[in-house]
């Protein structure tokens, strides 16, 4: 239970005077949630840059192009004149050194009015231009009395937006969150508090929302900081309670004799390169080991993981227990079971799949072979965690692309045997310090040979007014028997716009290809995604038209042609990934990156990137580089997914502090009892890692 405390900061923004339907649904969209925004998720959405408004000369001395405030008296206004409505509503105003006009386009009739009385003394700022020789400024962003103006600390911070969503009303909203804020119990430790000079949580936060000067807002400030902290602390002890209750040690052990294994291995067309067969031998170590397996599989695309985790499967089959793997999308449910289902059956293990799909009598018959022990390797999605998912005796969790599922999910898997061991799997080349932030400590086992035979993957940029000759291109590889790959980002869609651009690029590619053209997206019935996928993977549709579910896993080797249009709006680590989908028969392929004019300088740092290199890890380097540029500019890219204030780059130093502390509470106060306990519990509620807390107990 949440304490009482927090209550507050979750109750709705709806509940805040000034934000109804309309800003619930934009604050929906801006804070990527799927209900309601909280204060909580208002408070730590944090400003991008600031607003430097303290320059504050006499009009005679504003430097056009610059942001000013000015004090003035207002003389006289010039409404737009009746039945011109596109007209400006101008307003006239002066100090003691000269004039300035204010304007106004579109103006709701008497608002100037109000806001600027004729004869009052008024504060009004923003950027100073010159027109006819006059001083202007068109929309002013703050116009206020004295009083007003004494609140102002001159500096405004500037937040990440969406369409239709004006910053005064977020400013506005956070404001009066920021006044609802409890007195909440410091969780950080004295030494921690004293080491790093982190303010306390309140300041914290008015600082980087009311910042009194420019560098408030810095990431690597103590406010921030003090935030990402608490974020990274939540995170970790999040991860090192699980972690504590997963290394308990096991009951029986799980290694068999490896007749299962060579069976498959016999069965493999192609023999298995030394790091597979080196992370499997580690696999096999673990199982037999007295405490519960924790390893992550870590390997680019198309390094093969797959088969290492049917391996490990067949490890704990040996020993007559069961094995699950779980994967974030059907699609690659489907694949998986495609590629282990063959190997497996000569082997003589009995797999089977389970998704949101399989309903009614298939379901009941599956679930009743699981409990019955029949099944030996059940592959599915989150469909596997449903209560009623019971498996005679699960030793081994197999979890693939795992940082898209939450402690939750891994913990609800792990639940449905006794003391099972996890195998983590990833395609994302992960640095060490984002293992840490993912995955707590974790072993870790890299594939870092390609399989033999593979070819190597040219990759072009392209800008998109050659649209017509990257399609005439297609039209010969298609006549070449070639299969080629066309994906479209995923655009938010429009209500009234029925079509995705995934849609309509297919249409557009039908007129021309007609019958050879194929799509799919994740909008699509599960069953004709599968079949989109199929008629690809035998060639009866040359091109397909798709949208990033395509991304992970998908495994068509017969593809030798990607086109990425808008690659300029892809990150790195998906571009990579998309990329990865090729390149994994025996023929050369060519990857298209198709960008919109003009580029910016992150996005042609990306491709260029992107075009240098098919390294996953020196991709996932630069990634975080380029991450932390991004953030300094002001656009809107988190540096750690799954997290909201901290930063990669910036922060780095904070993970491995968070880790230890994490560590070091863990082993003093186990169970989180008393006022620091009490105090620790408040802050995993505030981040929502609270999902680990049940495992030890009230407090
Ligand atoms: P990923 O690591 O991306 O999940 P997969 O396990 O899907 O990679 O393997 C990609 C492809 O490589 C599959 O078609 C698989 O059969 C093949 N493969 C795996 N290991 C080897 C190997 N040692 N030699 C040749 N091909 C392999
Ligand atoms: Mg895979």
């Amino acid at each position: 239970m949440r304490p009482d405390i927090l209550n507050p900061l979750f109750a709705p923004v709806t509940s805040l005077t000034g934000v109804g339907p309309k800003q619930d649904k934009l604050l929906r969209y801006l804070l990527g949630r799927d209900d309601t925004p909280r204060l909580v998720d208002l408070l730590l959405h944090l400003p991008a840059s600031v607003i430097d408004r303290r320059e504050r000369p006499k009009i005679r001395d504003a430097v056009p192009g610059t942001i000013v405030t000015l004090e003035v008296t207002v003389d006289r206004h010039r409404p737009a004149p009746a039945g011109r409505s596109r007209a400006p509503h101008l307003v006239y105003a002066s100090d003691d050194t000269g004039d300035v006009v204010l304007t106004y386009f579109r103006a709701k009739p008497g608002y100037v009015e109000k806001l600027l009385p004729v004869g009052e003394k008024r504060y009004v700022s923003g950027t100073a231009q010159m027109f006819d020789g006059t001083l202007q400024i068109v929309h002013p962003d703050r116009v206020v009395d004295e009083a007003g103006f004494a609140q102002l600390t001159g500096i405004d911070p500037v937040y990440p937006l969406t369409e239709g969503l004006a910053i005064g009303s977020l400013r506005r909203a956070i404001a009066l969150a920021l006044q609802k804020l409890p007195a909440l119990p410091e969780w950080i430790s004295p030494e921690v508090l004293r080491r790093c000079s982190f303010p306390p949580l309140a300041e914290a936060l008015q600082h980087v929302h009311v910042p009194v000067e420019l560098t408030d807002i810095l990431p690597e400030g103590p406010f921030w900081s003090r935030l990402a902290f608490d974020e990274l602390l939540a995170g970790q002890l999040a991860l090192a309670l699980v972690r504590a209750q997963l290394r308990r040690p096991a009951g029986t052990r799980n290694a068999g004799d490896g007749e299962l294994r060579h069976r498959i291995i016999d069965a493999l067309p192609y023999a298995l390169t030394t790091s597979q067969r080196d992370a499997a031998a580690a696999i096999a170590e673990d199982l037999k080991q007295p405490v519960r397996m924790l390893r992550l599989l870590q390997g680019d695309v198309g390094s093969g993981k797959t088969v290492v985790a049917l391996l490990a499967a067949a490890a704990v089959t040996e020993v007559g227990k069961q094995a699950a793997l779980m994967a974030p999308t059907e699609i690659l449910a489907r694949q998986h079971i495609k590629t282990i289902a063959p190997l497996a059956e000569r082997a003589g293990l009995r797999v089977a799949i389970l998704t949101g799909r399989e309903k009614g009598k298939e379901r009941k018959h599956i679930l009743a072979r699981l409990a019955a022990g029949e099944i030996d390797l059940l592959v599915g999605t989150h469909a596997l965690i449903q209560d009623d998912v019971m498996f005679k005796a699960l030793a081994l969790a197999v979890v693939d692309e795992q940082h898209r599922f939450g402690v939750r999910e891994r913990l609800a898997l792990t639940a449905k045997g006794d003391a099972v061991d996890v195998l983590v799997l990833s395609a994302t080349p992960i640095p060490r310090t984002l293992v840490l932030t993912y995955f707590g400590d974790m072993d870790v086992s890299e594939l870092r040979e390609k399989p033999a035979g593979r070819q190597p993957i040219e990759t072009r940029t392209m800008s998109s007014n050659r649209l017509q000759e990257v399609i005439d291109g297609v039209g010969r590889q298609l006549a070449a028997g070639k299969l080629v790959y066309w994906i479209v980002p995923l655009v938010e869609e429009s209500e009234t716009v029925q079509l995705t651009d995934a849609e309509q690029r297919f249409e557009s590619l039908k007129e021309r290809f007609g019958d050879k053209v194929g799509l799919v997206h994740g909008k699509m019935r599960g069953t004709d995604k599968d079949q989109a996928m199929a008629r690809f993977a035998s060639g009866e549709t040359g091109v397909l038209v798709a949208t990033t579910v395509v991304e992970v896993g998908v495994d068509v080797p017969a593809a030798t042609i990607m086109v990425i249009e808008n690659a300029e709006r892809f990150g790195l680590a998906q571009l990579h990934q998309l990329r990865g989908r090729i390149g994994r028969g025996s023929e050369a392929s060519t990857c298209l990156l198709l960008y919109k004019e003009p580029l910016g300088e992150i996005a042609s740092k990306r491709l260029k990137v992107i075009k240098e290199t098919t390294d996953g890890f020196r991709i996932a380097e630069e990634d975080l580089k380029l991450r932390g540029e991004g953030d300094v500019l002001g656009t809107r890219q988190s540096g750690l997914p799954g997290y909201r204030i901290a930063r990669s780059d910036v922060h780095a130093q904070l993970i491995t502090q968070a880790r230890d502390e994490a560590l070091r509470i863990l082993k003093d106060n186990p169970k989180l009892t008393g006022a620091q306990g009490e105090a620790l519990r408040c802050l995993l509620y505030l981040y929502e890692r609270d999902e680990a807390l049940p495992l030890i107990g009230a407090g």
